[in-house]
């Protein structure tokens, strides 16, 4: 089996981000890969449909403005140059995929959450982002571990 070479980190830029993105690192290092980092800025209209009666434009491009510079600060502290760094408007799970696909990556890293209850019906970004994606995927144990609890 040949070794990873590529690999697409998916950060929400949450402080989880750092913990996804150290274990990216170690498989950066331990494979010599080339690390590529995305973060996906989903449309206002697609999380609130045409519900909402007022023009979102300047908010969106202040969520915009904001991602663009948390991606590159993010970015900034692996050493990931701006080539490798992908903003990207949509639903996370599929253009994650996508991204993946379109850069060649070999492996795509995203954080999991101990889910249960309805928030495992519901699903996630790391469930969403394993089914169907075309390559292989490490979802990261992150936040607290609430398995456990009812
Ligand atoms: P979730 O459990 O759905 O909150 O998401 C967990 C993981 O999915 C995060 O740690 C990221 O790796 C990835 N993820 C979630 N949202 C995004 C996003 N907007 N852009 C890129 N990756 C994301």
């Amino acid at each position: 089996m040949s070794k990873y070479q590529k690999i697409m980190l998916a950060v929400d830029l949450t402080e989880e981000s750092l913990k996804v993105a150290e274990r990216a690192t170690q498989l950066v290092n331990a494979f010599d890969a080339e690390l590529h980092v995305v973060h996906v800025i989903e449309p206002l209209s697609l999380a609130y449909g045409g519900d909402v009666p007022m023009d979102l434009s300047t908010v969106q491009e202040q969520i915009q403005d904001q991602a663009a510079a948390h991606l590159q600060e993010f970015s900034a502290t692996l050493n990931v140059p701006e080539t490798h760094q992908h903003l990207i408007f949509g639903r996370p799970e599929s253009e994650i995929q996508r991204t993946a696909e379109e850069a060649g990556a070999d492996i795509i890293v995203v954080g999991s959450h101990g889910r249960h209850g309805l928030a495992l019906l519901l699903g996630s970004t790391a469930n969403g982002v394993l089914h169907g994606a075309s390559c292989d995927v490490l979802a990261v144990r992150v936040g607290h571990d609430d398995s456990e609890s009812t």
